[in-house]
C-alpha cells in the first residue's frame, strides 16, 4: 500500500525524520509532500526544503521506497492522483491533536477511501518543530540534535544569509 505524509518541513527536523522511517517500513511506498501553501510564509523555499528533505533520506541508506515530491492544493486530491490510500501524519502532544482530528475528519468527508494515519512522536521529539529550530538557529543556538546531520550547516547558513532580513 501507498502512502503519503504531506508537511510544510520549514525545515525537516529528527521528528520529521523518524516519522518517515517509521512510515516507510509500515507501507510498501511513502511519498513525502512538501505541501506548498501560497498563504504561508517559510524560511526556506520549496526546492531547499525538497533537498534538505532528499539529504536526510539518502544519509541513512536504507530508504528505498520513500520519494520527496512537492504538491499543491489539497492532500486527499494529491493522494488520489498518486493512488496513496493513507496520508500520515504526526501526533506530538495533545496540542496537535485538535488541528490533526480537524484536518483528519476534513479529508474523511472529501474522500472517505482514504485514511489518515497518525504516528506518535518519540518522547525525545515530542517537543521538537521546524518552529523551533529556526528560533534557535536565529539565535545561533546549536540545533544538530533536533535536525538531521547533513541539514545543520545548511540550516545555519540559510539562517545567516537570512537574519538580516528577519530582523528588519
Ligand atoms: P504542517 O504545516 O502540515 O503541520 P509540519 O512540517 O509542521 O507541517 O508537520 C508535518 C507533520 O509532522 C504534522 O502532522 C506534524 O504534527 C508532524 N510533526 C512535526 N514535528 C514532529 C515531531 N517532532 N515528531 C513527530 N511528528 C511531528
Amino acid at each position: 500500500m501507498k502512502a503519503c505524509y504531506p508537511g510544510t518541513f520549514d525545515p525537516i527536523t529528527k521528528g520529521h525524520l523518524d516519522i518517515i522511517e517509521r512510515a516507510a517500513s509500515v507501507f510498501d511506498e511513502l511519498d513525502v509532500v512538501l505541501m506548498v501553501n501560497p498563504r504561508k510564509k517559510c524560511l526556506f523555499d520549496a526546492e531547499e526544503r525538497k533537498q534538505m528533505i532528499e539529504e536526510s533520506i539518502a544519509s541513512l541508506g536504507t530508504l528505498h521506497n520513500v520519494k520527496v515530491v512537492i504538491g499543491e492544493g489539497l492532500t486527499v486530491d494529491f493522494a488520489r492522483k498518486t493512488g496513496a490510500k493513507a496520508i500520515v501524519r504526526g501526533i506530538r502532544a495533545v496540542t496537535d491533536y485538535e488541528y490533526e482530528l480537524q484536518q483528519a475528519t476534513a479529508n474523511m468527508m472529501l474522500a472517505p477511501d482514504i485514511e489518515t494515519m497518525f504516528f506518535i512522536a518519540k518522547p525525545e521529539y515530542s517537543f521538537l518543530s521546524s518552529s523551533v529550530v529556526k528560533e534557535i538557529a536565529l539565535n545561533d543556538g546549536d540545533i544538530s540534535a533536533m535536525v538531521p546531520e547533513d541539514t545543520v550547516k545548511e540550516v545555519m547558513n540559510a539562517m545567516a544569509g537570512k537574519k538580516d532580513i528577519l530582523k528588519k
